[in-house]
């Protein structure tokens, strides 16, 4: 049997989309838009059919939508900037512009191979400086806010890629990047104040009804609001305080000591002039090399140095011993905690390691018990504990909180795990931070007019290590006049994280060519929020959270009128081969090409669309990959053996009174399968189900080609092209090349995708029949057509007259018969 000409059907549609614009939007139609957006890629090469998921599933809403009658937006750009790139082209000894260059110009063939059609007219590029000059613009709205600041602080420093990293690119000690544990260095850096947005970020989570409940569910875990208390330690015999956060300041009276940062600035004033002061810095000095080896963060540890030092619990009195502890960070909360090891695992490890008191303040029921109760479940009752004995925990919370507060020894306070977003970069390949330093007037932005900071090109690019960027080595780029004296300066030498590049890109391709600003506010509050969002769940705080950020900054600067950037998030599982993740290391990517050279991209499209629910990692299997060719073939036999009758379209007038029943029932079907469609597609993602009533709507209709025209009731050849129509209509989101190239040969001038989808009549959406499933004990003992809608009880007694359920009873009665309309009988012996 011939195959369908795939190779030259779909060169012809994918040169004419291109031609004509399949895909260009009329921004000015706002009325029903559709913002349909796929995470831009890093142009890091050639695309595997793994990441192909992403871009056919929105290349297939977005043609889905466009046919619903909406305007679409779908464009496409590059995450250009950053380290994949940088290190391939180390790799491969050329420039990162190059790579990337090159790289696009590929992955953009390859897009237009699969049949994927953006509105290229929109194009952005992160590393041009038509687009980095706004990522600076950005940085200095947020530098004039006040939200953007330097500091110098212990961060987070990857060894190989030799760059600080922020907290989000930190997964369980590793680099996300490559893996290698991180170490610590002390560096003056940029941060960006996320913690300033942290309420209304965690409070806006609640209005994303339509993202998936994990993503939602990491981002509040990663912000993570507690309520506590700042309760003031005052240093014995002097006026000086130490400040410690707590969440249980119910378990005051249980702090049997203090434990410090060894970076804490108490620290200095405790041991200068002590007697054991060359010990004490000994073992600081450990501490931090340790801290800088990275041995502190694989193994925490216990160790701790008391400091001859007390200090008053505020409470009880009591004075308690003040210790310096590795554990304790100074990033984290003040830098000091008072330790309760009745209540607290790690508090208990240190006291028991170093013989400290451990007393009981709170009490679970009747029993008598030291240890654990490590959380706050607000059912204890308090023990040991002055006045407030007896008392609940929650009440002993705020009883000692006002207490505190009266006293000017404590306040509430809401406490975040967020931290702000460090952005600085000691790499090449990224937007330069446009900020100049000058030994007069300090740190001065460089004027709106001077930008952008072009990133200069005739450097030695590679990674230097010695903390500082390659930028820092080009005498050309870092000298400057200072803006405001005139003075000689310097300008910052590190680049943006490319995360900052990211945090704003969909509002550009609204005006990707405006050079005098940004975006566009009227544009920009027409058509976003995006309307669907698609791309991997690996950004579910990364990414998503820092988009989130910026969107809720411009809108409170005003920029724009929204704050929230994504109204629904789709996120794709991975396609694995052999139980997993395809990847060029483990040799199992499965190339494009190897599939789209025999059998076509509509093949490939078709396959990936139908392998599982989009939203769930899912196995490659060659030979469904097969199944999904022949399914196409057998849609174009079908119109070679009807191609006389399918060469005019359909009227889309029947009449069903004078159709006979196999006619009938392909008629239903049809209806039956155009509402399927709608519903699988237009709001769930549910391709691949939609695609199996498609399968299924085709076997009926498949049969109708091998009968004579005539065989059939007056309206036959009316009746395929009917059913024709819808289901090339249904089928050219997916498979669009195959069904373009049917739409043109049944007759059709103007592309499809400029048509509507058909609509389901719900009358005829019922098949008239249906199979009644009858069951003894739950198994299937036989089956029977009957009417659509038949009665409870009539379908009962269908199924007990039946002569196998007779034989299965064998006299006795039933027990009990379960009946679910239009689908089965149950009888239970
Ligand atoms: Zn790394
Ligand atoms: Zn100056």
């Amino acid at each position: 049997m011939a195959k369908y000409p795939h190779s030259e059907i779909e060169k012809k549609w994918q040169d004419r989309w291109a031609r004509d614009g399949l895909m260009r939007c009329d921004l000015s139609r706002t009325k029903e838009k559709f913002y349909c957006l796929m995470m831009f890629p890093y142009p890091s090469g050639e695309l595997h059919v793994g990441h192909g998921r992403n871009y056919i599933i929105g290349d297939s809403l977005a043609r889905f939508k466009k046919m619903a009658g909406f305007e679409v937006l779908a464009p496409m750009g590059w995450d250009a900037f950053g380290l994949p790139a940088e290190n391939a082209a180390i790799q491969r000894d050329i420039h990162p512009a190059q790579w990337t260059r090159e790289n696009i110009k590929r992955m953009k063939e390859q897009f237009h191979h699969w049949g994927v059609v953006y509105d290229w007219e929109r194009e952005v590029t992160s590393c041009e400086p038509d687009y980095y000059k706004w990522t600076q613009w950005l940085f200095l709205q947020l530098f004039k806010a006040g939200l953007a600041y330097r500091k110098a602080a212990s961060v987070n420093w990857c060894p190989k890629d030799k760059t600080v990293l922020a907290n989000e690119q930190v997964v369980d000690g590793a680099c996300e990047r490559c893996g290698t544990p991180i170490e610590e260095r002390h560096l003056e850096q940029w941060f960006f104040k996320i913690t300033a947005f942290a309420d209304e970020l965690l409070a806006d989570l609640d209005t994303l009804a339509d993202w998936p409940e994990r993503v939602v569910t990491m981002q509040k875990n990663w912000i993570d609001r507690s309520t506590g208390v700042e309760i003031e330690f005052t240093v014995k015999d002097t006026d000086r305080r130490i400040t410690c956060f707590t969440t249980r300041p119910d378990t005051v009276f249980g702090a049997t000591f203090l434990v410090l940062s060894p970076q804490h600035p108490e620290v200095e004033r405790l041991i200068k002039g002590s007697k054991r002061e060359p010990e004490f810095r000994t073992a600081i000095a450990r501490y931090q090399a340790d801290k800088l080896s990275g041995k502190a963060r694989t193994d925490p540890g216990k160790d701790g140095v008391f400091l001859d030092a007390y200090a008053i619990n505020p409470v009880s009195g009591e004075a308690v011993p003040i210790w310096i502890a590795p554990y304790v960070l100074m990033e984290y909360g003040t830098g000091a905690i008072m330790a309760v090891p009745a209540h607290d695992e790690r508090d208990f490890e240190f006291a028991t390691r170093y013989e400290l008191p451990v007393r009981e303040v709170v009490r679970f029921g009747d029993k008598e018990g030291v240890l654990p109760t490590p959380s706050y479940s607000g059912d204890g009752t308090l023990v040991n504990s002055g006045a407030f004995n007896g008392l609940g925990q929650h009440d002993a919370f705020e009883k000692i909180a006002g207490d505190l507060e009266k006293r000017g020894l404590g306040r509430k306070r809401v406490n975040y795990r967020l931290r702000d977003w460090l952005i600085s970069r000691q790499r090449y390949w990224g937007a330069p931070i446009p900020m100049i330093h000058c030994p007069k007037c300090g740190v001065v932005p460089v004027p709106d007019s001077e930008l952008p900071v072009v990133l200069p090109d005739d450097i030695d690019f590679r990674p230097r290590g010695d903390g500082k960027s390659p930028l820092a080595t080009s005498d050309a780029f870092r000298v400057v006049k200072c803006p405001q004296c005139g003075g000689q300066a310097e300008r910052d030498t590190d680049t943006m994280d490319t995360f900052v590049d990211s945090s704003w890109y969909f509002m550009r391709y609204l005006s990707p060519k405006d050079s005098t600003r940004a975006f566009d506010k009227q544009l920009c509050d027409a058509w976003l929020p995006v309307d669907q969002y698609i791309g991997g769940v690996e950004h579910a705080i990364l990414h998503l959270l820092y988009a989130r950020f910026v969107t809720h900054f411009l809108k409170s600067q005003g920029f724009i009128s929204f704050s929230e950037p994504f109204a629904r998030l789709f996120t794709q599982g991975m396609i694995q081969k052999n139980g997993i993740k395809m990847s060029k290391s483990r040799g199992n990517v499965v190339p494009p090409d190897t599939i789209i050279g025999p059998m076509g991209a509509d093949t490939m499209r078709l396959y990936i669309l139908f392998l599982a629910p989009p939203e769930r990692d899912s196995e490659w299997n060659d030979e469904s990959v097969e199944g999904c060719y022949r399914f196409l073939n057998r849609i174009w036999r079908f119109y070679e053996a009807r191609a006389d009758i399918l060469a005019t379209p359909t009227s889309g007038k029947i009449d069903e009174a004078t159709l006979t029943a196999p006619e009938r029932e392909l008629f239903r079907k049809t209806h039956w399968a155009i509402d399927r469609v709608h519903n699988d597609v237009s709001d769930h993602f549910r391709f691949n189900t939609a695609i199996s009533a498609l399968m299924e709507l085709n076997n009926v209709l498949a049969p109708f080609g091998e009968e004579s025209v005539e065989s059939g009731g007056p309206q036959r050849a009316e009746l395929l092209r009917f059913t024709f129509d819808a289901l090339i209509r249904l089928l050219a989101p997916m498979t669009p090349h195959i069904c373009e190239e049917l739409w043109e040969r049944t007759g059709h001038r103007e592309s499809i995708f400029k048509m509507a989808m058909p609509a389901a009549n719900p009358v005829f959406v019922k098949a008239e029949q249906f199979d009644l499933v009858i069951q003894v004990n739950s198994k299937i003992r036989a089956r029977e057509s009957v009417p659509s809608d038949t009665e409870p009880d009539a379908m009962k007694a269908i199924a007990l007259r039946h002569p196998k359920v007779i034989e299965e009873l064998a006299g006795r009665d039933p027990k009990k018969v379960i009946v679910i309309q239009n689908r089965l009988v149950n009888v239970v012996v």
